[in-house]
């Protein structure tokens, strides 16, 4: 069985490692050379929306799945004309806008941010009227890991963060005084089985998720259960789906969503019985799903732009290291690595070391 990937990033590649002890092969699609999934299958090299390679992946994968959400939403359209592919392109086609998703979300009964939509300087100003300090203004399309973003404090900042979105269509989002960041990673199956996660608790650090930790007996966990079954329902949706939420106090407000695997479930892949990347070659090849429970406790720590000594993490009492076999950028996250204990107070002293070893690296 063949499994086609649109993208050949740090996902495709552990969506790959994960498929292997199944029996499966892989085939990438990307337009990068050196994208760090190649030596794990077949790569075919050009852009996502060169018709022969499109053809030719068509052709020779029993199945296609893509890897990162800007994959232009036509190219899975026009796949699934050819080949199946999951996850469905209308997600896709939603989650590349945020005005699109927002008011899919608010269709769907799931609470957001109040937002306006922006394209031009007078909008922005009346819309901050409305809306009232602080808020975000934000592209609707190509923005992830805080860019295309831009803080508004006060009416003085209105003309640089509309200089900072280019003129891009946008929109225009209140600020959420959120307790914490929390996200729900969730696989549905093609013949409609379901098996959520326990919730990841998520921290940032300029925008780019910098921690996620597994949260068993989190009191959101029904709530955030029942915003991304809506989700799966309206979409008729296959795969691993990720949604972003804010809480304040008992409530989630929901950020955005991701139809693939997500950096916040990383930490399945030692601390839940299956791995994200598992379930979501199960969910699209349609196998039974596997047990998502969560074994000890466990959290990921993102490298960000900079590597820590391969010894230093292995140093570090139940730490697990990902290379991603990425060259070192600013900003670029090239490693990751999740500690899984039996004990809280193993887990304490275990993330608090890693902590200390990805603030050194950090962008060095
Ligand atoms: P996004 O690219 O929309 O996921 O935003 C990246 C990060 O910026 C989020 O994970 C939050 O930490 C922060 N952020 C985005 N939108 C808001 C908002 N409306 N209120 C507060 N923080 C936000």
């Amino acid at each position: 069985m063949k499994v086609g990937i649109l993208g050949a990033g740090q996902l495709a590649r552990m969506i790959a490692l994960a498929g292997y002890p199944l029996g499966l092969e892989f085939i990438f699609l990307d337009p990068s050379v050196d994208a760090c999934a190649n030596t794990l299958g077949e790569h075919l090299y050009g852009d996502y929306n060169d018709p022969v390679l499109l053809a030719e992946l068509a052709e020779r994968a029993d199945v296609v799945t893509y890897e990162f959400e800007n994959v232009p939403a036509q190219v899975a359209q026009y796949l699934s004309e050819h080949t199946r592919v999951y996850p469905p392109a209308k997600a896709l086609e939603i989650a590349q806008d945020r005005w699109i998703e927002k008011n899919f979300f608010l269709e769907l009964g799931i609470p957001t941010p109040k937002f306006a939509l922006v394209d031009s300087l007078e909008d922005l100003k009346q819309a901050m009227s409305a809306l009232g300090y602080p808020a975000i203004l934000k592209t609707r399309t190509q923005g992830y890991d805080g860019k295309g973003q831009s803080l508004l404090k006060a009416e003085a900042d209105l003309n640089s963060a509309w200089e900072l979105v280019q003129g891009l269509p946008a929109i225009v989002e209140a600020f959420v005084p959120f307790s914490r960041e929390v996200s729900i990673i969730a696989a549905r199956s093609v013949s409609g089985s379901v098996a959520f996660y326990p919730l990841s608790e998520n921290l940032h650090k300029g925008g780019i998720l910098r921690i996620a930790e597994s949260r068993t007996n989190d009191p959101m966990q029904a709530q955030a259960e029942d915003y991304i079954s809506r989700l799966f329902n309206a979409l008729d949706y296959v795969g691993v789906l990720a949604l972003e939420l804010f809480q304040v106090e008992g409530q989630l407000i929901a950020n955005e969503f991701a139809p693939r695997v997500h950096n916040s479930g990383h930490w399945t892949i030692e601390g839940a019985e299956t791995s994200q990347f598992e379930n979501h070659l199960r969910a699209i090849l349609d196998l039974p799903l596997g047990s998502t429970a969560a074994v000890g406790k466990a959290a990921m720590v993102n490298f960000i732009g900079g590597l820590p000594e391969t010894e230093d993490v292995l140093a570090i009492e139940n730490a697990h290291l990902h290379l991603y076999g990425k060259s070192l950028r600013k900003g670029r996250k090239v490693a990751h690595v999740t500690v899984r204990t039996e004990t809280n107070e193993q887990f304490e002293e275990s993330i608090s070391k890693l902590k200390r070893l990805a603030d050194q690296v950090d962008d060095s």
